[in-house]
Formats: C-alpha cells, sequence, structure tokens
C-alpha cells in the first residue's frame, strides 16, 4: 500500500540510559487527582472520580524546546505532572496487575488554555481546544522503572522564572498510578505507547512569552524550556 503524501512522523520521547526512543500512540489526562488542586479550583477532592481527557500524540515537546505561546488564549496556565509510559496494556485491568504495564515515567507539563477551560466547564462543552492544543504536553526523557521499584512519594515542584510556584509529593494523588491505569482501562483498550498525564498539584499560575520554566520530579528527572512568541 502506498499512501497519497508521506504519513506524519511518529512522535517518540527519548529513554533515560538508552539510544532507544518511546513512540508515543495516545495521550491520557487526568484531572483533579490533587486535593489542594481540586480545592484551589472549587471542588471537593473526595466527591467525584478524576476526569479523563486526552492530548493528541503530536503535542509533546522533548528535549526542552522552547515552547511557542499558543494562539485564541490569554491564560495559559502551566501543571507539572507525573507521566507514566505504558509498555503494554489491555482492557478492564486490575489494580493489582496494572503496574505491569508500566515502562516508566517522565516528568510533563499539562499546558492549558485557562480562558477557555473555564468557558467550555460554564457551558458544559468540551474541554478539545483548552487541553489538546499544538505543544501542549512538553515532557522529560522518560527514566525506565521495574514494576518492583516505583516513583514513591518524592517531591513534584515547578519554578517559574527562578520563582517556585508549584511544590508538592506524589502522596498527595488522589488516585495512585496503579489505580488510574485500571479505572483508565475500563474506558479505552490501553497499549504500549500510551502516556498518561496524571493530574497536578496547587500552585498552577499564568505563563507569558520569555518566561523561563522549571520542574522536576524526585528519582525521575527534570525538564526546563523557555516560552517563545
Ligand atoms: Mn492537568
Amino acid at each position: 500500500m502506498s499512501y497519497i503524501f508521506p504519513p506524519a512522523e511518529i512522535p517518540s520521547v527519548p529513554i533515560n540510559g538508552s539510544e532507544e526512543c518511546y513512540p508515543v500512540n495516545r495521550i491520557y489526562c487526568v484531572g483533579q487527582n490533587y486535593s489542594d488542586h481540586v480545592k484551589e479550583m472549587g471542588g471537593d477532592p473526595k466527591k467525584n472520580p478524576p476526569v479523563f481527557f486526552s492530548k493528541p500524540a503530536n503535542s509533546i515537546v522533548t528535549n526542552n524546546s522552547p515552547v511557542k505561546f499558543p494562539s485564541a488564549t490569554n491564560n495559559l496556565h502551566h501543571e507539572v505532572e507525573l507521566v507514566v509510559a505504558l509498555r503494554g496494556g489491555g482492557e478492564n485491568i486490575e489494580v493489582s496487575a496494572a503496574l505491569q504495564c508500566v515502562f516508566g515515567y517522565a516528568v510533563g507539563i499539562d499546558f492549558t488554555r485557562r480562558d477557555l477551560q473555564a468557558a467550555a466547564k460554564e457551558s458544559g462543552r468540551p474541554w478539545d481546544t483548552a487541553k489538546g492544543f499544538d505543544q501542549s504536553a512538553p515532557i522529560s526523557a522518560i527514566t525506565p522503572f521495574g514494576e518492583e521499584k516505583q516513583p514513591g512519594e518524592g517531591r513534584i515542584a515547578l519554578s517559574l522564572n527562578g520563582e517556585i510556584k508549584q511544590d508538592g509529593t506524589l502522596a498527595e494523588m488522589i488516585w495512585s498510578v496503579a489505580e488510574i491505569i485500571a479505572e483508565l482501562s475500563n474506558f479505552y483498550e490501553l497499549r504500549a505507547g500510551d502516556l498518561i498525564f496524571t493530574g497536578t498539584p496547587s500552585g498552577v499560575s499564568s505563563v507569558s512569552p520569555g518566561d523561563h520554566l522549571q520542574a522536576e520530579i524526585a528519582g525521575i528527572g527534570e525538564i526546563e524550556f523557555d516560552i517563545v512568541s
């Protein structure tokens, strides 16, 4: 079979300690998964299960490349997140088996057009234009993890122009990585190459062209880049 034009490149993420790359299939995201962030957005952390949404696979930005400030927003927010990279999947995965699907972890930013998200929430419309835009998912290199060794409860933090904005720990996650994988697999047949952004701690704020962002998760990695116009 031949294509009428060259197919788009497969998005991929570098892997720490490897010459090989991780090919991205899909990007799923969890909303409202840290108790303080749910409170700052006006919600009750225990009331509802997390919200799932997605981004296009080609919205990743790798290698600390600059991110172009997107069109159609006056309020672009950073959300630093633990990203799970799957090496396997399936449907209706049990929580006890979920970590077998994990290849490794990375640090990601779930960029959000907060003004469009607020309007979508207000009118009950989808979040796609608020969340799934070009370059909306900068990601660090992936650090491989065995099933027996997991990220634990390390610090997750983001600073903007050297000032700390988000500073939490993975212990604040309402739903664990295993619970997220299990729940997500009730909606989608997960597979190798799927990335899952697992929600953000409190302290989200807006960014502008010229800003410099640095984010890290203890034991997993670091990401650092500029916002450009
Ligand atoms: Mn998020």
